[in-house]
């Protein structure tokens, strides 16, 4: 910021909060990072009274319980502040959290080198940056076609699974479900269909399950389910139910019924993900080599 032409007619510090009219903090440190001036603004988003022969250190800002964070919520140093050229900041007092965007510059005061610290209140900005941020993330974890979760999300859900499975021997049992003969409807029917066709069957899957089941999209057409505190009898049963209901949807395009098949597997003590997923996906290449629509589990 530039004060041009200024005649001064008060004050240093009556023009330093003049400052506080345009919504600036400014803070001058001398060469040994002491405060010498300040305008009200500083001081009240930094959360304390006075500024009045602070000198601006960790030791400092740990006294005052004063913690300044970055965007990804690491923590800052005293040091960090004349090194900021426009960083956001998040300074937590006792008394509020507030984002600022710090600038530091070297300037002179009464013929002495010292820094300039001017702050900007994005407390807005930041609160909008934070909601994008909670929405992009949200999105990196959903499939756009059915908003289901897509595979990473589910994986990472199943290995919290197996570890809660590992320690508490919770028993968990998985499905991968897989629509029948799909190349062959997306060729008939074209691709924006083929896409209504998995849409559709993702929203009965999720419609069919429990709120504690877990479906996800895994693959192009495939679905993987988790199921936990479930025994293999119970999603085998809960499987076909599923099944039936797809191949009961009525279809405007399509006159003959869409099937899936899937195949299910309980999570074996000792057994790794990769094993579980492994035993499942075998499940299915048998419901399907046994002529699609039908679920295959091993009931004893
Ligand atoms: P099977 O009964 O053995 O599963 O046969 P299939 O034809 O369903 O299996 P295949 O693996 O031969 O073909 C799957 C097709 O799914 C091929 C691929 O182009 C299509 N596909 C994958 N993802 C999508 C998608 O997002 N949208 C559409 N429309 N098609 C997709
Ligand atoms: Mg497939
Ligand atoms: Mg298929």
């Amino acid at each position: 910021m530039m004060i041009k032409n200024y005649q001064p007619q008060s004050s240093t510090s009556t023009l330093l909060n003049a400052i506080d009219d345009v919504q600036l903090g400014i803070v001058l440190v001398d060469e040994s990072n002491r405060i010498i001036q300040w305008n009200s603004l500083a001081s009240q988003w930094l959360g304390v009274d006075s500024l009045h022969n602070v000198e601006l250190s960790d030791t400092w800002l740990t006294e005052k319980s004063i913690h300044l964070k970055d965007l990804n919520a690491q923590p800052l140093t005293a040091l960090d502040l004349f090194k900021a050229n426009a960083t956001p900041i998040k300074v937590e007092s006792q008394h509020q959290s507030i984002w600022l965007s710090a600038q530091c510059d070297a300037t002179h005061w009464q013929g002495r080198p010292a820094h300039m610290l001017v702050f900007c209140n994005i407390n807005k900005l930041a609160s909008s940056f934070t909601q994008l941020q909670r929405q992009t993330n949200q999105a990196s974890l959903r499939d756009p076609i059915t908003g289901l979760s897509n595979r990473h999300n589910a994986l990472e859900r199943m290995e919290d699974m197996h570890k809660h499975g590992k320690r508490y021997g919770s028993q968990f049992t998985i499905a991968l479900i897989d629509i029948d003969n799909f190349k062959r409807i997306n060729d008939t029917y074209g691709q924006n269909f083929g896409d209504t066709v998995i849409a559709r069957i993702a929203l009965t899957l999720k419609g069919a399950l429990r709120e504690t089941d877990f479906c996800s999209r895994y693959g192009g057409e495939e679905f993987l389910v988790l199921m936990p505190e479930t025994a293999m009898m119970d999603a085998v049963v809960t499987l076909d139910r599923l099944r039936q209901q797809v191949s009961e949807l009525k279809w405007e395009e399509c006159p003959s019924p869409i099937t899936v098949s899937a195949g299910v597997h309980t999570w074996q003590r000792n057994s790794s993900i990769e094993q579980l997923l492994f035993e499942t996906d075998q499940r299915l290449t048998m419901a399907k080599n046994a002529g699609r629509n039908q679920v295959c589990g091993d009931l004893v």
